[in-house]
């Protein structure tokens, strides 16, 4: 049995860029520097960078920045996903530092929905509600954008207005299209932005090409991630012996019965290191043999 690792894994140029912001401002201000909310969907990742003294708070915690800080210098990093006008607008009052980690990918749509917007268009983003970055676009049209995450949304719309569609960055093409049509149907004509994270779009593209030579894959990342569940959601529609796994701990060996390869793979929040944990580890139990225990119930 051998373990291929997915060539095009690892994070994406947004999350590293706000990864290593953080990394930066804690080598320089290791007692004061907060994100609001956590810096990436991946529990393993904001347990190490907690463990290296980033504090994660809610949005509604930054009136208690002041007294968090020990040095009485709060600097608060906005992570990839972005943050609506009236966060920078407060952290700016509370005369805090910010450090903006905010995705250009995601700023790009935050720009787009506020345009449209001001020009009077009614807006519709195909994503999920509550989602941390479709909140940060939404603060950029006035709170008037609406979240088309299921079909009932779409009569909130009003038809015959002029309409913009747009989507959270992490979303599936399929999932996209069909909501467009759903909402053509409702309002008629609509301009249509495809604000897709090519990134996001080019793994998908290029994932038979790896999971066309594994038996069994593991798609590693944390249980938030919706770049996480829908490349897991992609790599079982190719295979069904695949598996969303976030710590190696998971694993049960009756996944790998009868397999020659495994393949590990992981989305634009899974980092490098964590990808590695688990090559090593499958090859530490092939060479030495595999736990007596399965502590994993499999899915
Ligand atoms: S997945 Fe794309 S949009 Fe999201 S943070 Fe990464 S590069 Fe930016």
């Amino acid at each position: 049995m051998k373990v291929i690792l997915d060539p095009q894994a690892g994070t994406c140029g947004g999350v590293k860029r706000a990864i290593e912001l953080a990394e930066k401002e804690l080598t320089e201000h290791p007692k004061d520097v907060f994100v609001i909310g956590d810096i990436i969907h991946n529990e393993r990742e904001v347990e190490r960078l907690d463990r290296a003294g980033l504090k994660t708070i809610h949005r509604n915690e930054l009136e208690e920045l002041h007294r968090l800080a020990l040095n009485n210098r709060a600097r608060v990093l906005v992570r990839a996903h972005g943050e609506p006008p009236e966060t920078f607008k407060r952290l700016e009052e509370l005369g805090v530092e910010v450090i903006d980690g905010t995705c250009p990918v995601v700023n790009r749509s935050q720009e787009l929905a506020q345009k449209y917007q001001q020009e009077g268009y009614q807006i519709a983003i195909v994503g999920k509600h509550g989602h941390p970055e479709m909140v940060g676009i939404i603060g950029h049209t006035d709170q008037k954008a609406v979240v088309v995450q299921f079909k009932e949304d779409v009569e909130k719309l009003k038809p015959g207005v002029a309409t913009l569609v747009m989507c959270q960055t992490t979303v599936s093409q399929d999932w996209f299209d069909q909501m467009t049509r759903m909402i053509e149907a409702r309002v008629g004509e609509v301009v249509v932005k495809d604000t897709l994270c090519r990134f996001v779009v080019r793994r998908i593209r290029k994932l038979p090409n790896f999971t066309g030579v594994a038996d069994v894959i593991l798609v590693v990342g944390g249980l938030k991630s919706s770049n996480t569940k829908m490349l897991h959601a992609s790599c079982k529609a190719i295979n069904p012996r695949s598996y969303h796994v976030v710590s190696p701990e998971e694993l049960n060996r009756s996944w790998f019965e009868g397999a020659d390869t495994i393949g590990v793979t992981g989305s634009a929040s899974t980092p490098h290191w964590l990808l590695d944990e688990f090559v090593e580890t499958l090859e530490r139990w092939m060479a030495r043999g595999w736990p007596e225990r399965d502590v994993g119930d499999g899915e």
